[in-house]
């Protein structure tokens, strides 16, 4: 059974998990706000793709779950070197990151994006064990919020870690796929798997409900 699933939108291989784990540390989610995965998981919740997403939850945890990862990247086709890390869910602990580090480095010829919203793990790993990033893995800080705090971006700044924003006005979106009315995705633009600060998402789809919400709790 595989581990990664194709991302149509992104054209990209992505592991995706579901968020048993990442809620439990979700501001949003514990504060009774409902985060945008999980509107798509409760519609997905028989599918194949939320068992998929149940799975990989399990074998994040596996102690050769580094050999199956590694195992399934070498299987594929020299063109697929897009990998797409936490389109759903998020790293649940620190071992987890330190995991995808590993992966990242033992698959030199793929590149990583990694979107996170846990900046306790990221500071964890980076200020406390002085962990580093390596090249072809890119973590992208997100938050559905127009701004970060200062302290946060200096902290990000100093890693090499870039960051997302959802903007609300389409002009201001520097991201072709959610700019584009014919839903085409990304097509040939992998501007997120580089460490290019910032990508602003124009607010769409099941988000577009939730951002006064959200910033109305952040402020
Ligand atoms: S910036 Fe490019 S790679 Fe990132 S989501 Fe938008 S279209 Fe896709």
């Amino acid at each position: 059974m595989k581990i990664f699933s194709h991302n149509k939108k992104l054209n990209a291989l992505s592991f995706d998990l579901d968020i048993s784990q990442c809620s439990k540390s979700c501001e949003l989610y514990q504060s009774g706000l409902i985060p945008y995965c999980k509107q798509s998981l409760d519609r997905l919740f028989f599918s194949p793709f939320a068992l998929r997403l149940k799975r990989n939850s399990r074998k994040i945890k596996l102690d050769n779950f580094e050999k199956l990862v590694n195992q399934e990247l070498r299987g594929l086709r020299p063109n697929n070197n897009l990998i797409r890390l936490y389109s759903f869910g998020d790293l649940s602990n620190i071992e987890d990151l330190k995991k995808w580090v590993r992966i990242s480095k033992m698959n030199k010829n793929k590149l990583f994006w990694l979107s996170t919203r846990q900046d306790s793990i990221l500071f964890e790993y980076l200020e406390q064990l002085g962990g580093v990033i390596p090249q072809n893995l890119t973590i992208r800080y997100s938050l559905p919020l127009i701004d970060t705090p200062k302290f946060i971006d200096e902290f990000l700044k100093k890693h090499g870690i870039v960051k997302s924003q959802i903007v609300d006005k389409k002009i201001n979106s520097n991201c072709q796929a959610s700019k584009d009315n014919k839903n085409r995705g990304c097509r040939d633009c992998f501007k997120c798997w580089t460490k290019t600060d910032l990508i602003n998402y124009f607010n769409h789809g099941n988000m577009k409900h939730r951002l006064k919400d959200y910033l109305r709790f952040f402020k």
